[in-house]
């Protein structure tokens, strides 16, 4: 394999900049101007090179379209205080990347290709990432099965590609959930821990139903008995009850968040006590009844923390006190933000600065 700090760059000469309202952002709308792109073929990786993003050319027949050989990751850059740049907990995020791809039977990009593709896009892109509080470079890494076949294998050809764009900050109000226990998202033995396309496909139809109820999303539980919470659509879900957060442990149907790994840990840190256990149904009906559920949040990389209000559980509307300053949601998510943005010390060697 050539040096990877060799990575070829073709830069656009029409940069799409000046287009974006940086005050005004949508999340998922705007895309920076290069992308990098990585083929496997023949048993090996070739050389990644970055080019301006643009379309595809891709067969029909490509595997990917037909078979859901593909996986993604959602991770964010930072604009620090310093005027440096961080990449937000590479490693853990690349560490999930490869038992997604192991699941799916695809091949594990390299790591150099995935750090150096990473740092030298941010870099290049670095005129994209905003800077108002709560604001990142959302950086979208993944791959797919590009080979043109259409019997149902495993493909021998892949596509990793990482493009990157500006998202603003998330969730300034409380969300609504509905506890799911018809339908579900993941069962043990399946893909659920792994970052792959299909379980979002398979959870829209139960997500738009609890839209059209009013709920935002779903909270999924497990599908052997419906009795325990697993997670949310995009996010891993927490609570705060008796004045400890407790959040379902990971499993094989359980995404390993790494906002959730974050938020523990910072949680540690601030000495609140924490339980990584199986929480039912029945638990959260009981410690509504009771008074004892003080917060739930959801956590993910696109909100940090998103806040709960109302907890939809067999027909019944359950609804959590307000947020304040002093929540542990709120000083969680205060933390991150101060972290991650050089505003506070680094302590748990997370920021990789490009
Ligand atoms: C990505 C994702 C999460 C959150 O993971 P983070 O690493 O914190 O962004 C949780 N659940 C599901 C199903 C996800 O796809």
């Amino acid at each position: 394999m050539e040096l990877l700090t060799d990575i070829l760059v073709r830069r656009t000469n029409h940069s799409k900049l000046t287009e974006v309202d940086f005050t005004a952002l949508e999340f998922g709308k705007h895309i920076s101007d290069h992308m990098l792109v990585c083929d496997y073929s023949d048993g090996e990786w070739h050389a990644p090179h970055i080019v301006p993003f643009g379309n595809l050319v891709a067969s029909p027949s490509m595997l990917a379209l037909h078979y859901g050989q593909t996986v993604f990751e959602g991770m964010k850059a930072f604009r620090m205080e310093d005027g440096g740049i961080n990449i937000f907990r590479m490693e853990k995020h690349y560490k999930r990347f490869v038992r997604s791809l192991e699941r799916m039977c695809m091949p594990v990009v390299p790591k150099e290709i995935f750090v150096e593709g990473l740092s030298r896009l941010v870099e290049l892109d670095e005129a994209w990432i905003p800077t108002q509080p709560g604001t990142a470079l959302y950086l979208r890494p993944f791959m797919f099965a590009s080979e043109a076949r259409f019997g149902l294998k495993v493909a021998d050809e892949y596509r990793f590609i990482i493009f990157t764009g500006p998202v603003p900050a998330l969730f300034g109000h409380t969300i609504k959930v509905k506890v799911e226990t018809n339908y579900i998202r993941a069962a043990r033995g399946g893909t659920g821990f792994a970052k792959c396309g299909g379980n979002y496909g398979g959870s829209f139809f139960p997500t738009l139903q609890a839209k059209k109820e009013g709920y935002d999303a779903v909270l999924w539980t497990d599908a052997a008995e419906n009795k325990y919470i697993e997670e949310s659509g995009s996010m891993n879900i927490m609570f705060v009850i008796n004045d400890t957060l407790v959040t379902p442990p990971i499993s094989d149907s359980i995404l390993d968040g790494v906002t959730r790994d974050s938020l523990l840990t910072l949680a540690r840190d601030l000495a609140y006590k924490t339980e990584e256990r199986p929480v039912s149904v029945q638990e959260l009906e009981d410690a509504f009844a009771k008074g004892t559920i003080t917060e739930a949040f959801g956590a993910g990389t696109a909100a940090v923390v998103a806040p709960i209000g109302t907890i939809h559980i067999n027909g019944v509307d359950h609804s959590i006190p307000a947020y304040t300053k002093t929540s542990i949601s709120t000083r969680l998510k205060y933390r991150m933000e101060r972290l991650r943005t050089g505003k506070e010390e680094d302590k748990f060697g997370w920021n990789h600065i490009v």
